[in-house]
């Protein structure tokens, strides 16, 4: 990646506003933005972190009157030179001062352009700029919190830790090999196991963190299941009426997936195959068990719905014992999955006896719905988000996560093997590697990652 600090522009905001703003960084920034705004004094002679009333002028014609907000270098979100113009929010005079500010210099930044500055200048390590795409996208408490937390460096300093203690166990496997005439062992190898497993430890602790931190990001996966006409659509509408849902057709691979997203207590729930749920009878017999099933499996949550009116009740079971069954019988669960078991329509048999561990309610009247909002939210422990515990979020750190912690399992082996230190520490040096890759700390990213990246950014970001 080529370190480039031309001045660069770029809408920072949404159509639509009262007010826009428009972002100029680089060398020259400043001379730039004097050639279209006249304030009472050259921005070229202000100093930093101040604001400027001025003209946005095109030759004689006022385009419009705004401020301008002056950051120098290296005190500003790139660490260059930088303009915020706050100016009136109409669609036609940002595109006129764009136009402007691109004749008089500058060029339209790239999507993240501005934050893959701040990145190259050391304002930010790769995993907190990943953080700030995600700020920009959270939609709820808890993905905002740990996009926050991850922006705040939490992370990095978890991973930097780390770094540092494998790179303790490298330097003295080297030192071994200045010294191997001697046959000393500096490197003490039962320490040295004890640490590397320590390592491994926290390293499975933070992969396993990312089954929370993707749910949190992504929605909790949820699967509606029943027999037909329980009520399963009737339900997701009652859940998704309560509360604010969004619902959106995704164009792609299958043409009549729909995704349901519903807010309670600040955790998104991902209601799954909701054009299931929602097709008629037949259709559903047409799709078959098999993407129910698949539901099944991708949920964290199984939603697992009885009718209380229906004759043919699928757990008589359920009132000889008053305990629901594990698992129903026609599926079963994996570790980590919760079963909510729902009996329907208690309003048409309000003398049903609701088992305990169950909840009993009406899709259609709305009464008992709390209870189960209660019981999804509860199912959800979100108190690491809290506690400062890190929350992996980010699937490619995951990957990063598991490749460090298959290297680290690979050079357990070979200290099991008595190899030599030379070969050692190369295996200690992978493992640095790929918890580097995370933070992009020790060594740049590749060219390829910063794209994947950044390519992903908003323009203006
Ligand atoms: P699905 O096939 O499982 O999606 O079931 P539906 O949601 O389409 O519901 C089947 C029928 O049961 C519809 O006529 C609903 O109005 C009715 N229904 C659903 N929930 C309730 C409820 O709580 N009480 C009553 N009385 N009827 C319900």
């Amino acid at each position: 990646m080529i370190e480039a600090h031309d001045p660069i522009v770029a809408p920072a905001t949404a159509s639509g506003g009262a007010i826009a703003v428009i972002r100029i960084s680089g060398d020259g920034a400043l001379s730039v933005c004097d050639k279209v705004f006249r304030g009472r004094a050259p921005l070229t002679n202000a100093a930093g972190y101040t604001v400027h009333f001025g003209r946005i002028l095109d030759g004689e014609r006022v385009v419009d009157e705004s401020l301008a907000t002056v950051f120098r270098a290296p005190h500003s979100y790139t660490g260059e030179d930088s303009v915020e113009l706050s100016c009136h929010g109409s669609a036609y005079i940002v595109s006129e001062i764009l136009r402007l500010l691109l004749a008089a210099g500058t060029r339209m930044a790239d999507p993240g352009e501005f934050t893959i500055r701040a990145y190259l200048a050391g304002k930010l390590d790769l995993s907190q700029a990943e953080a700030v795409a995600d700020l920009v996208a959270s939609s709820s408490r808890t993905s905002h919190t740990l996009a926050m937390n991850q922006m705040r460096g939490g992370y990095s300093e978890a991973l930097d830790a780390l770094r540092d203690e494998l790179l303790t166990l490298a330097s003295l496997l080297e030192l071994e090999l200045d010294f191997s005439e001697e046959e000393v062992e500096f490197a003490d190898r039962e320490r040295l196991r004890t640490l590397m497993k320590q390592i491994c430890e926290r390293i499975e602790r933070l992969r396993g963190s990312f089954a929370l931190g993707n749910a949190l990001k992504e929605g909790v996966p949820v699967a509606i299941v029943g027999a037909p006409n329980v009520g399963k659509s009737t339900l997701l509408n009652r859940l998704l009426n309560e509360e604010r849902a969004m619902v959106s057709e995704i164009a792609g691979t299958t043409r009549d997936v729909i995704e349901a997203h519903a807010n309670i207590d600040g955790v998104v729930f991902r209601f799954l195959d909701t054009a299931g749920i929602r097709a008629t009878d037949d259709k559903l017999e047409q799709m078959g068990i098999e993407r129910t099933m698949s539901s099944i499996e991708r949920a964290n949550i199984v939603i697992y719905l009885l009718d209380a009116t229906a004759p043919s009740y699928a757990a008589p079971a359920l009132r000889d014992n008053q305990t629901p069954p594990a698992a129903p019988v026609d599926f079963t669960l994996h570790d980590g999955q919760t079963l909510l078991t729902v009996i329907n329509k208690i309003d048409l048999a309000p003398a049903f006896p609701i088992p305990a561990g169950a909840i009993g309610l009406s899709a259609l009247s709305g009464a008992g719905i709390d209870a189960l909002r209660t019981a999804l939210r509860a199912s959800v422990d979100t108190s690491a988000l809290y506690h400062g515990d890190t929350v992996v979020s980010n699937s490619r750190h995951y990957e990063a996560l598991t490749a460090a912690g298959e290297a680290l399992h690979a050079a357990l082996a070979s200290l099991s093997d008595d190899l030599p230190a030379d070969l050692l520490s190369e295996e200690v040096r992978e493992v640095i590697r790929r918890i580097g890759a995370i933070t992009g700390r020790g060594a740049i990213a590749s060219d390829e990652i910063l794209h994947n990246i950044f390519a992903k950014f908003c323009i203006g970001k």
